[in-house]
């Protein structure tokens, strides 16, 4: 089966320390690392395509370039006059990681202005991911247009993925935060939570609970993610439990479950087998945490596509 893969959401650019006085440049987001490791997993006649508005200067320029360079098509990113990309530094005080964002004037938080294009992109794909960054970033309207898109792709039968990501400090509250991500949820018909997450901030007592409570919503599928735990799926009510895999050292968490996301849609995908997808995804994850950085290079991932 080929098809055609949609990710939507923001990357920007990722500072963090390379020695005294020194800063590395990277790249790096949810659903764009998702889209990343999706090409990664998925054989060479599926397309992954990333939906984004960036600006028209350098670094949106290099941007581009990067995404070309690994295979993920940039026909349906806008360039916006005058704009740029989102930025956030890594720092490390004792070891312990913390951020600082420069985001809330990036190009991305436009992305879903052009209803036209966004529905000219969703329109040509088979399958949509996008998160509840995505929706945060967005103006109320513009979130009500994304929604409105991906209701019309699930209504189509289309598969519509979303991890509701829940990052309070994107929000302006918590009521709209919760309402948010369960309306996306609702327009979705695969729904890829982390526990802890959901335990946070919607006050789930179980794992059980969880998917209790996105099924009431509209998800047909839910795969909740647990960290070393494992994850627990219900696909058309049916539910399995997928073991994570044992990680020698975990050096850094960064896009544990974007990967997982990724490698378990791309197998999904092809073969239909959710709980063998959620087990090829923990292998891919578990190497992910064992390196740094959000994007890690695909040969050392050990991916044997089917
Ligand atoms: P998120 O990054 O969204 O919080 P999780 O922490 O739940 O996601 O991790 C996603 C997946 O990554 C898990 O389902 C598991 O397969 C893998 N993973 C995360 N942390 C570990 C770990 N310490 N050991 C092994 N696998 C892990």
């Amino acid at each position: 089966m080929s098809g055609r893969f949609l990710s939507i959401g923001e990357c920007m650019v990722e500072l963090s320390q390379a020695g005294a006085g020194l800063l590395r440049k990277g790249f790096a987001g949810d659903t764009l690392n998702t889209a990343w490791y999706a090409r990664a997993c998925l054989p060479a006649d599926w397309s992954v395509e990333y939906f984004t508005a960036l600006g028209d200067e350098a670094m949106s320029d290099e941007m581009i370039a990067f995404y070309k360079q690994a295979g993920i098509g940039t026909e349906f990113i806008r360039r916006i006059k005058g704009k740029a990309p989102g930025l956030y530094m890594i720092s490390l005080k004792d070891g312990e990681r913390s951020f600082s964002y420069w985001r809330d004037n990036s190009a991305a938080r436009q992305l879903a202005a052009d209803a036209e294009l966004l529905r000219e992109a969703i329109e040509a794909c088979d399958v949509i991911y996008f998160s509840g960054i995505t929706l945060a970033i967005l103006s109320r309207n513009d979130a009500d247009t994304l929604l409105a898109e991906v209701r019309r792709a699930k209504a189509a039968g289309k598969i519509v993925a979303f991890d509701p990501n829940i990052r309070p400090r994107l929000w302006s509250g918590y009521d709209v935060m919760h309402a948010t991500i369960s309306e996306g949820a609702r327009a979705s018909s695969l729904v890829l939570p982390s526990f802890d997450d959901e335990a946070t901030h919607f006050g789930d007592v179980s794992i059980a609970a969880t998917i209790q409570r996105y099924r009431t919503l509209g998800a047909t599928d839910v795969v909740v993610k647990n960290g070393a735990e494992g994850a627990t799926l219900s696909f058309d009510g049916v539910e399995s439990f997928v073991p994570a895999e044992k990680v020698e050292q975990v050096v850094d968490t960064t896009s544990a479950g974007d990967s997982f996301n990724g490698a378990f849609l791309a197998r999904y995908l092809e073969t239909k087998d959710a709980p063998a997808a959620a087990a090829f995804a923990a292998k891919v994850a578990a190497r992910v945490v064992s390196e740094h950085g959000a994007l890690v290079a695909w040969e050392k991932l050990g991916i044997d596509k089917t």
